[in-house]
């Protein structure tokens, strides 16, 4: 498989389809990301509160691929939004990835009770600078917080990674990101599963002899979104890379659209402080 890669405004390039690995324990992400390393993933999304980047980097160190054909995200916890505490926070996960750099560190969340992440973003320009990431980039965020780091006058995120599925499609922030020239990264893409019963969607996979979960994937991918769904199951990881070998028309894409509800799974990052 062929996996698309998206050019970021810093560019390095990003496959547009990674896996994550969102509540799986650390021995079990090392069996996942194994298997998803052999079914051809080449980007993976963990963040250090996961509790699962020595697992994440056992695979990847026993998967013998070249560290150039890999993609790695870690995301950095609240505790540490200050600026000097990104880089002992950075250098902690990639001695638990047993990484010199990762590709890209995500700011996990704004928590906007406080100014705090305007200082993290901060510390996030130093460790890209040091080489300690390829990119940085931020999750969670509302327009008014990329507002409030534009005003910063340094760099802007490359990528904003956001709660999107078609329950929650947050129109107004995939724009707001867009213009910023922040690449949107889909969180829970598949709504943890709750998509995948929709008639809509299922009528949509009987039509193209796909499944609902490959139907949902197309409709990110097509709108030039990066997506990271998760499974620990063998044949779904590989179902949800096989997604490349067929297209859904425009009035299929409008029929998902329309699946838009405003419901959230995770929490409103305007409200979440930790
Ligand atoms: P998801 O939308 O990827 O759904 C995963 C669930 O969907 C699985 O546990 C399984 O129950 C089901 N599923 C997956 N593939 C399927 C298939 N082919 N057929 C049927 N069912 C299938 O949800 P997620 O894990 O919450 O999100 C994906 C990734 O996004 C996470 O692993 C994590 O890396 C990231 N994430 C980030 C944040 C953040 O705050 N930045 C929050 C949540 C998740």
């Amino acid at each position: 498989t062929s996996i698309p890669t998206i050019a970021l405004h810093d560019g390095t390039p990003m496959p547009q389809l990674g896996f994550g690995v969102f509540q799986v324990p650390d021995d079990g992400a090392q069996a996942a990301v194994a298997t998803a390393l052999e079914s051809g993933y080449r980007s993976i999304d963990t963040a250090t509160i996961y509790g699962n980047e020595a697992g994440v980097g056992r695979a990847i160190a026993e998967s013998g691929l070249a560290r150039d054909e890999l993609f790695v995200t870690t995301k950095l916890w609240l505790t540490d939004l200050a600026r000097d505490a990104v880089r002992p926070a950075l250098e902690a996960s990639l001695e638990r990835l047993r990484l010199d750099a990762v590709d890209l560190y995500l700011i996990h969340w704004p928590a906007p009770a406080t100014d705090d992440y305007l200082r993290a973003w901060e510390g996030m320009e130093e460790v890209r600078a040091l080489g300690l990431t390829r990119s940085a980039g931020v999750s969670n965020f509302l327009p008014e917080h990329l507002d409030r780091i534009a005003e910063l006058g340094g760099t802007l995120p490359t990528v904003n990674q956001i709660e999107l599925h078609p329950a929650l499609q947050s129109h107004e922030l995939v724009s707001a990101n867009a213009a910023h020239a922040i690449a949107t990264e889909a969180w829970s893409p598949l709504g943890q599963g709750a998509a995948l019963t929709d008639p809509a969607i299922v009528a949509i996979a009987q039509a193209h002899g796909a499944t609902p979960a490959q139907v949902v994937l197309r409709w990110h991918l097509q709108q030039g979104r990066i997506v990271i769904p998760k499974s620990v199951t063998p044949s779904r990881i590989a179902e949800n890379l096989d997604v490349f070998g067929f297209e859904l028309s425009g009035e299929q894409l409008n029929a998902i659209d329309a699946l838009d509800k405003g419901e959230r799974i995770g929490p409103d990052p305007a409200q979440f402080n930790g």
